[in-house]
């Protein structure tokens, strides 16, 4: 599929700019050759002029003369002398020439004689294009030249070979130019296309693989379920005993638990995708949201014989804007990790830091007071090559894959709502062993204009 769309997007790309690219070079030649013919007839129109006024100086046209004159402007004159054809150039004179000069002759009075001023006594000259019956085109002039004793009338041909050779030459030259330009168009087309797909592929392939390991995820205590239920309505022939049911009814209930909980986490993920998921900004205590975290997870760490701190700021935080609910989630996600992650016996420290930041923070991109959540427990650890991808979606490390409890999603939602918030989230190592997640959040005054995610 994303071969065709590939392929389609090419076409489009390369399409638009070839139809501005020749349109564009279209016009230019137009006007260029526009401007080269004119440019050539006005040069024929300059030495026609300074070829009759010469004429018109000669008080003696001799043959030496007008050749001279002939070759110097690659003309060819036809000159009659009071109706009378001079012959200086008769002889050379073949049949084509001569059809060709009665044409352009024939061509003036069908067209300009009309128009010529009523001469009496004076001279004049008329230049103009023609096309002779061989195709072939021609810049002529037909020029009235009267004296005292008679008239005389030149017929100059020029013929415009060289200047459609010229045009020639530079529409093959544009043709050449064009095709190249088109190519490399399909070839940049081609390229940057494939360079604009990969984010979305990569987005499909990444939907496939959540959709896969949902399903994966979802599949496991729905079996259980099934066969739970099975058993109480004895499917296999044998229907469980009454104090069993209990045990069965007991196991579906928290199975069912566990795939509300998936499905809930599921659903938090496509709202951010789909950027439909809203903050709701309030004016917070971050402290307080602290102490109530701390004391919601005390037990679940006592269970395990986890010693649990926490640290305040010496001085009482001032409120500040945030949406408590997921603060409070965000908050649960890393104390339930670092419970689940940190062997019996072990410490966890829950703390708040909150100071005017001195140095611009790249992560929240603006010079902002700041403050800063961290979970730090001395627990198994994150190896640097995995810290990357415990964000991902479903990635579990090897060590929990067989907890029920953990879907791998607790930090990829933990990550959507620090960003949410417009916040960033970090790992490192805590010293001496085990995991810190920092937490660092714009501290905004109550007041602030609010934000919202989506
Ligand atoms: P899960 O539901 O599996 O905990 P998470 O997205 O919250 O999913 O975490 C992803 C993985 O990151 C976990 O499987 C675990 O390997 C690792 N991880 C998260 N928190 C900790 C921690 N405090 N200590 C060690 N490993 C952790």
């Amino acid at each position: 599929m994303f071969r065709k769309v590939h392929h389609r997007l090419t076409l489009l790309c390369a399409g638009i700019t070839t139809f501005l690219l020749l349109t564009m070079s279209l016009t230019y030649l137009y006007v260029s050759e526009q401007g080269l013919k004119q440019s050539h007839f006005l040069s024929f129109q300059r030495d026609i002029g300074t070829l009759i006024a010469n004429f018109e100086r000669q008080t003696l046209i001799t043959h030496t003369w007008l050749s001279q004159m002939e070759s110097y402007n690659a003309f060819t004159i036809s000159v009659t002398d009071n109706g009378i054809p001079l012959l200086f150039n008769e002889r050379e004179r073949d049949e084509k020439r001569r059809i060709t000069e009665q044409e352009a002759l024939e061509y003036y009075r069908s067209h300009f004689s009309a128009a010529s001023p009523d001469t009496a006594r004076k001279s004049y000259h008329t230049e103009y294009a023609f096309t002779s019956s061989c195709k072939e085109d021609y810049y002529a002039c037909y020029a009235y030249i009267p004296y005292e004793n008679g008239e005389t009338e030149l017929l100059i041909l020029s013929p415009v070979r060289p200047l459609n050779r010229q045009i020639r030459t530079q529409r093959i030259r544009f043709a050449a130019i064009d095709t190249a330009a088109v190519c490399l168009l399909f070839l940049f087309s081609f390229f940057f296309t494939k360079k604009l797909l990969i984010p979305i592929e990569q987005n499909r392939l990444e939907q496939i693989r959540f959709v896969a390991a949902a399903s994966h995820e979802l599949r496991t205590p729905l079996a259980v379920i099934l066969s739970c239920t099975g058993a109480i309505r004895g499917h296999n022939g044998k229907k469980a005993l009454p104090e069993e049911e209990e045990t069965f009814l007991n196991t579906i209930y928290s199975e069912g638990h566990r795939m509300k909980r998936l499905i809930d986490d599921m659903l938090f993920l496509s709202q951010a995708d789909s950027h439909t998921f809203s903050v709701h900004p309030e004016p917070i205590e971050p402290d307080t949201i602290l102490l109530n975290s701390y004391e919601a997870f005390e037990p679940m760490a006592a269970e395990k014989n986890i010693s649990l701190r926490i640290s305040l700021p010496d001085c009482a935080m001032p409120p500040c804007l945030g949406d408590r609910e997921r603060l409070q989630q965000l908050i649960a996600i890393l104390l339930h990790n670092a419970v689940s992650y940190t062997p019996e016996n072990g410490s966890i420290l829950l703390s708040l830091t909150y100071g005017k930041s001195r140095k611009a923070d790249p992560d929240l991109r603006r010079r902002h007071d700041s403050y800063t959540i961290s979970v730090a427990d001395n627990g198994i650890g994150i190896p640097d090559e995995e810290k990357a991808k415990i964000f991902r979606r479903f990635y579990r490390s090897d060590q929990s894959r067989s907890t029920k409890e953990h879907f791998g999603l607790g930090l990829c939602i933990a990550e959507e709502i620090t960003q949410s918030l417009k916040g960033s989230l970090h790992v490192e190592d805590t010293p001496g062993g085990g995991s810190t997640f920092l937490v660092r959040l714009p501290f905004k005054e109550p007041g602030h204009s609010s934000d919202s995610h989506g």
